[in-house]
């Protein structure tokens, strides 16, 4: 069962993507890096609602 989710950027608070996510795999917030066109650099990206 996949679920739509959006990445937001943890140091600008920009919200950079969106993307799906298995929830049987990740039943909590997701975080990953990810490139920060914001910042300019890869930083750690928060599932948000
Ligand atoms: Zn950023």
């Amino acid at each position: 069962m996949r679920v739509k989710i959006t990445l937001a950027c943890t140091e600008c608070k920009q919200r950079n993507y969106d993307t799906t996510k298995e929830k049987k795999n990740h039943p909590d917030r997701m975080e990953t890096m990810k490139y920060c066109k914001f910042c300019k650099k890869h930083t750690l990206h928060r599932e948000t609602k």
